[in-house]
């Protein structure tokens, strides 16, 4: 069955679940313990840490490894609630992840700023020019590329924005990390990935916190992670996590962006009324999200289903919650657009027939009865 809805979650790469498999039978002993077994655990660990601090062109020092972006972003705003000066607040795009608004709102309360977006949900960067210039603002966050719309922001000039005027950095690059160059990703970011997102398993992932940072903590209680994120590390999901790394990183030039606008360019040219959420806004090459002429999106969801696509109506968070999409009325759509929109996210191992079926499939459905 096509599987169109990686922002959500990713099937496990065969390189992946390999990796897993060997450390769960080779590599399970606690990597803290005082015996040569998790000595070589230790090793393979910090070997993983390695690998990640090359592929995000960062230290050893400046990677931690969590579990998942939930926990890190929750992390980095506690931290940052705490360690910044009474008269500093922070500045959350709307439109990012529940992960990170509800952590804004509940470790910053009334010190919570908000930037805005355009129609194709771009940040304003003007408006973030001018917040930081009142020297009010300690803390931006704004992720690399949008979970429902695959919009990628315009992270070098945030990041540098942050950089002149002093500011820490939050990049939530869940949806970036395995699908562009973790290297992209501005250095002075504490920026973020998940493994599940590409080909990795659920519950891990990394932080990387830049080097001016002192005291960090993302969990206290233990050594592990240098003291900042104390836990026994999950040594087997951090091979796995990070073999999915190493074998999205070098699919960089296979991307599907052609197969993509070729499916775009059949839905929007058969149907009329269909609109891109974002369409004017570089996207990540495997994101759609579509505003249909009618129907609401859980019925599309269905009717998908059953003919055997699996795709969503957005934020696998908000699935269950009747409230349209924050993301979608934040780039001006009513309440009745975004329980029209319905998103479609490809991966690795998604094929150009797929992408041309289910063009095929929307169209037909689109035209049939319902
Ligand atoms: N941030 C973004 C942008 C996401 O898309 C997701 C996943 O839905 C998360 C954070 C949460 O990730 P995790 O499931 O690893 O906690």
């Amino acid at each position: 069955m096509p599987y169109f809805d990686h922002n959500a979650t990713t099937p496990l790469s065969p390189e992946a679940g390999n990796a897993l498999a060997k450390a769960l039978e080779n590599a399970w002993h606690n990597p803290s313990s005082p015996y040569r077994a998790s000595a070589r655990v230790h090793r393979l660990l910090e070997e993983a840490r390695e690998e990640v601090a090359t592929v995000l062109k960062a230290t050893t020092a400046e990677i931690i490894f969590t579990g998942g972006a939930t926990e890190a972003n929750n992390a980095v705003l506690s931290w940052a609630a705490r360690e910044l000066p009474a008269g500093k607040e922070m500045l959350v795009s709307r439109t990012e992840h529940p992960s990170v608004i509800e952590a804004a709102q509940f470790f910053f309360r009334d010190r919570l700023r908000w930037l805005d977006v355009d129609t194709n949900g771009l940040p304003d960067l003007e408006q973030l020019k001018a917040q930081l210039a009142t020297g009010e603002v300690g803390l931006v966050a704004a992720m690399a590329a949008n979970n429902e719309t695959g919009v990628i922001n315009p992270i070098a000039e945030i990041g540098a924005a942050c950089r002149v005027a002093g500011a820490y950095y939050l990049c939530d690059a869940s949806q970036w990390i395995g699908r562009l160059p973790a290297a992209r990703i501005p250095a002075n970011a504490f920026a973020l990935g998940c493994a599940h997102k590409f080909g990795g398993p659920k519950g891990v992932g990394f932080l990387r916190v830049p080097t001016n940072v002192g005291g960090f903590r993302a969990a206290v209680g233990g050594e592990q992670e240098g003291g900042r994120r104390a836990g026994t590390e999950n040594f087997p999901g951090i091979a796995a996590m990070v073999a999915a790394l190493r074998f999205s990183e070098l699919q960089e030039t296979k991307d599907q962006t052609g197969w993509r606008d070729a499916f775009i360019a059949k839905v929007t040219g058969e149907l009329s009324g269909v609109r891109v959420n974002g369409g004017g806004a570089p996207r990540l090459w495997n994101t759609v999200s579509l505003c249909m002429p009618e129907h609401e999106n859980t019925r599309w969801v269905t009717r998908l289903d059953k003919a055997g696509f699996q795709v969503s109506t957005g934020s696998a968070c908000a699935t269950g919650s009747s409230a349209p999409s924050h993301v979608l009325a934040a780039m001006g759509l009513d309440p009745e657009e975004a329980r029209r929109t319905i998103r479609i996210s490809s991966g690795w191992e998604t094929a150009r027939e797929d992408w041309d079926a289910l063009a095929d499939v929307i169209v037909g459905l689109a035209n049939g009865s319902w």
